[in-house]
């Protein structure tokens, strides 16, 4: 039977519409599903009151890989966002990420030299040589005060267990930093759409067959009828009927408000770092966009436990998740005509730039393979 498109492409997330626009252009004939009645994945934004919402949470684009930034620059222009979030802990506000103004704000130090007599003192004391966990780790790098007042409170509401359960990998990209600089990020591209992510996932999908609210396990035979090859962006684990086992997520719920003030919180976002709290941080969405609209949304947002009812964010990467991972993985690489990539195929915590350069990966690898 002849197949009306080249590829299936199941997930409308930056991974699939990457994917679906490259091989569009190299002539092929795409169709892209989404079980969501909106495309873009989790980098979709909904527009209320003039304000892009990030539905799924923030996103700030950077990266320091000039082709990646020149991609995403030819769907929108992007405007000089950078992100400085400010930290509330125990009734004081800090500037994050760990620097100078931070260290004053924390003990009054005004010199690097005073700030990094003090962290070096506590890495002495309560630091150890081979960290096992998350706390020892953070002592090891930082300190005492600085892991009590930020970091604590706030990894265990992320990931529902005792920083001294979890892995140590998760906190080796805190920067410390002895310059009074709250730019969070390090990459010299940074920014936000104007116009919201949407912009970019439109421009990457125009000219593609889309359809929203299909669920391609509700009606796989026939989908997969449709095209020659598919690309699959979901759980890996539910492609494969689970056959290996349950992979485990964190997920997220968002407490949207509209508030009839023109300024909530004055920054776009701010951690919640303590206990007293049940939610991490609070977005307030204009601030992306220096919006000066006259109400403004907030954006509360609490981790939670995930089940198979709620939506997937963070894949949970400790040994007994990667060794149920390898399964699939093997299993994966072993079926033709199927492509999987993303942060849920792939199970891996990809921020938006590594995913679109990923995308652009496996395009490159299929079109020297066969060559157009
Ligand atoms: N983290 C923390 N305090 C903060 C921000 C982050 O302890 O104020 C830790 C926490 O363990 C978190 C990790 O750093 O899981 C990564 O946080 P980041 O905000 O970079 O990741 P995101 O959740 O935005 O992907």
């Amino acid at each position: 039977k002849e197949k009306r498109y080249d590829y299936l492409i199941v997930g409308a997330g930056l991974f699939g519409s990457v994917f679906a626009h490259e091989m569009t252009n190299r002539g092929k004939k795409c169709l892209v599903i989404d079980k969501r009645d909106h495309l873009g994945g989790n980098v979709y934004c909904e527009e209320k009151e003039g304000i892009n919402v990030h539905k799924y949470g923030a996103h700030i684009f950077h990266t320091n890989d000039k082709k990646i930034w020149d991609y995403v620059n030819q769907f929108a222009t992007f405007n000089n966002y950078i992100n400085s979030p400010l930290s509330l802990s125990k009734g004081k506000l800090y500037n994050l990420p760990f620097n100078m103004n931070t260290f004053y704000q924390l003990w009054g130090t005004k010199t690097p030299q005073e700030a990094k007599k003090i962290i070096d003192e506590q890495i002495a004391q309560y630091g150890v040589k081979s960290p096992q966990n998350l706390e020892e780790q953070a002592l090891s790098l930082v300190g005492k005060d600085i892991y009590e007042t930020f970091i604590k409170a706030y990894t265990e509401k992320q990931w529902g267990k005792k920083a001294t359960e979890l892995p140590a990998f998760i906190i080796k990209r805190l920067p410390v930093r002895y310059t009074y600089n709250n730019n969070y990020f390090n990459d010299i591209y940074q920014g936000i759409p104007i116009g919201g992510y949407n912009v970019i996932i439109n421009g990457l999908l125009d000219g593609v067959d889309t359809k929203t609210g299909v669920d391609f396990f509700e009606d796989r035979i026939e989908l997969e009828s449709l095209a020659d090859k598919i690309v699959y962006t979901g759980k890996i684990d539910e492609f494969f009927g689970y056959k290996h086992g349950y992979l485990e997520y964190r997920s997220l719920r968002f407490e949207h408000e509209l508030h009839d003030i023109e300024n909530y919180q004055g920054n776009a976002v701010v951690n919640y770092n303590d206990a007293s709290y049940a939610f991490t941080r609070i977005i307030e969405h204009k601030h992306f966009e220096f919006g000066k609209q006259d109400k403004t949304i907030i954006t509360k947002e609490y981790p939670e436990n995930w089940d198979r009812s709620k939506e997937a964010y963070y894949p949970i990467n400790n040994s007994r998740n990667q060794e149920i991972f390898k399964k699939y993985k093997k299993e994966s690489q072993q079926l033709e005509g199927v492509i999987f990539g993303g942060r849920l195929a792939e199970y891996r915590y990809y921020d938006m730039h590594q995913i679109i350069a990923s995308s652009l990966v496996k395009v490159e690898e299929i079109s020297k393979i066969k060559p157009q």
